[in-house]
């Protein structure tokens, strides 16, 4: 890759951006096409639709940072073999240890190798998460045969939803635009402040169910939540076109024009694509971190099936794995709190600051060293301390063919004793121990 490439960073955050990209879209497609009061009102009601629906439960904002993220602690397996959530994805055979079971230590061992082949002398855990589930991804690529099947895999990717078998309710639909107007039109000399207030809380979804008076009358909320979704999913494809269209007006601008390689790459990250269920890539923007690798092969592959294909396996292994670590998560809080209810936390914040898309930032080059080599250091060397301080050994002759690990239960917020994972990878020996968060974070104090 010698071409130059005007790889441009805009802005300094993902939602920042976007906002911004969705504003020129809209206002070149009111010029071009004049659209009249009412379709400038769906555009602008779908954009904040689009919004609140990424502050949903149901859009999905599980990390997979590191391998502790995979395994299972003993009140969180469903069957007692299961020391990881790997089972709810396809991996080829020869991921699996001698006793057929899905291992996070051939998983890493698999992805250091393909990350090393790709330039990265030494990757942090992460990357061998990433590495070692992409190369599974490429040997067992997810063959998509309509848009509908990609449609649903992408939403899947970004949102808990079911298969959704059944037809969308027509009547529900038009009922929850025309309540959704009208509160907007409520709230339309409202400050931005206020209107953000109302319009991002949760009460907001219960004042659209509890309108006895009106069409449709009380609607309980999950048939709410679902049909908002639904509508959710047309707000994608509004905001899509907007994207599309101050995109294209962008390279259309550009005093120096694209070259084709150039031009290949905005297309595959600027425009709407068929393979990303018609959306822009931006608009997937959440899934890089855990898919960066295929994405990047994607972009710079355009038109390859195969590297699609993979990263669409990626994006289904996504979706599988989060599905599987919150159906543990729930496991090991009921087996804790007994009786207790997992609520939803509608008012989460989503919106975390996430560069905008310079892609150097995300892969490796060639011959890079890994910038958290540190990191992986510093790791084994806090894994080495805790072991001693838990008076734990394994099966292994020394300390250096031992390969330690240290998994706090990353759910454990509270104050007070923590659960801590100690494995070996070397020898497979585990062991679950309950320390103290402040004397395991001194621990760490001496090694970071
Ligand atoms: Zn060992």
């Amino acid at each position: 890759m010698n071409q130059r490439d005007r790889r441009k960073e805009p802005v300094a955050s993902f939602d920042e951006f976007l906002a911004l990209a969705w504003l020129g879209g809209f206002a070149v497609l009111c010029r071009e096409f004049d659209l009249c009061k009412g379709q400038r009102f769906s555009y602008r009601l779908m954009w904040f639709l689009f919004q609140r629906l990424r502050k949903m439960q149901e859009h999905i904002m599980r990390e997979f940072r590191w391998s502790g993220d995979l395994y299972l602690r003993h009140g969180n397996r469903e069957f007692s073999e299961d020391s990881n959530i790997l089972r709810s994805i396809v991996l080829p055979g020869d991921y699996l240890n001698n006793k057929g079971r899905e291992s996070i230590r051939i998983l890493r061992r698999k992805g250091k190798q393909a990350a090393q082949d790709a330039g990265i002398l030494e990757p942090t855990d992460f990357e061998c998460l990433q590495f070692g589930i992409w190369s599974a991804a490429k040997e067992w690529p997810l063959q998509l045969h309509d848009s509908e099947a990609t449609t649903l895999l992408i939403r899947q990717a970004l949102f808990d939803v079911d298969g959704e078998s059944h037809p969308e309710d027509i009547e529900l639909r038009e009922i929850l635009v025309e309540r959704f107007s009208v509160a907007f039109e409520n709230h339309r000399n409202d400050s931005t402040d206020a209107f953000n207030t109302w319009f991002f809380n949760s009460s907001v979804i219960k004042q659209l169910a509890r309108q006895k008076k009106t069409r449709g009358g009380a609607l309980e909320g999950k048939l709410l939540r679902d049909g908002l979704i639904r509508l959710g999913w047309d707000a994608y494809t509004y905001v899509a076109e907007c994207l599309n269209v101050q995109m294209q007006a962008f390279a259309n601008a550009l005093p120096e024009l694209l070259t084709d390689w150039e031009s290949q790459i905005f297309t595959e990250m600027h425009q709407r694509q068929a393979h990303w269920g018609n959306l822009c890539l931006l608009q997937l923007w959440e899934r890089v971190s855990f898919a960066g690798p295929a994405f990047r092969h994607v972009i710079e592959n355009h038109g390859d099936r195969q590297a699609i294909s993979a990263c669409h396996r990626m994006l289904q292994d996504y979706s599988a794995l989060a599905k599987a670590r919150q159906g543990a998560d729930r496991r090991g809080k009921s087996s804790k709190k007994q009786g207790q209810a997992f609520e939803f936390n509608e008012n989460r914040d989503s919106e975390r600051s996430v560069s905008a898309f310079d892609l150097d930032d995300e892969v490796p080059k060639p011959g890079r060293r890994s910038a958290s080599r540190n990191d992986v250091r510093g790791a084994k060397a806090f894994a080495a301390r805790v072991f001693l301080d838990q008076k734990v050994g394994c099966k292994c002759q020394s300390q250096e063919e031992a390969d330690w690990h240290v998994m706090p239960d990353t759910n454990s917020t509270d104050e007070g004793p923590i659960s801590i994972l100690l494995t070996c990878e070397t020898c497979g020996f585990e062991s679950e121990k309950r320390v103290d968060f402040q004397h395991l974070e001194a621990l760490g104090q001496a090694v970071f």
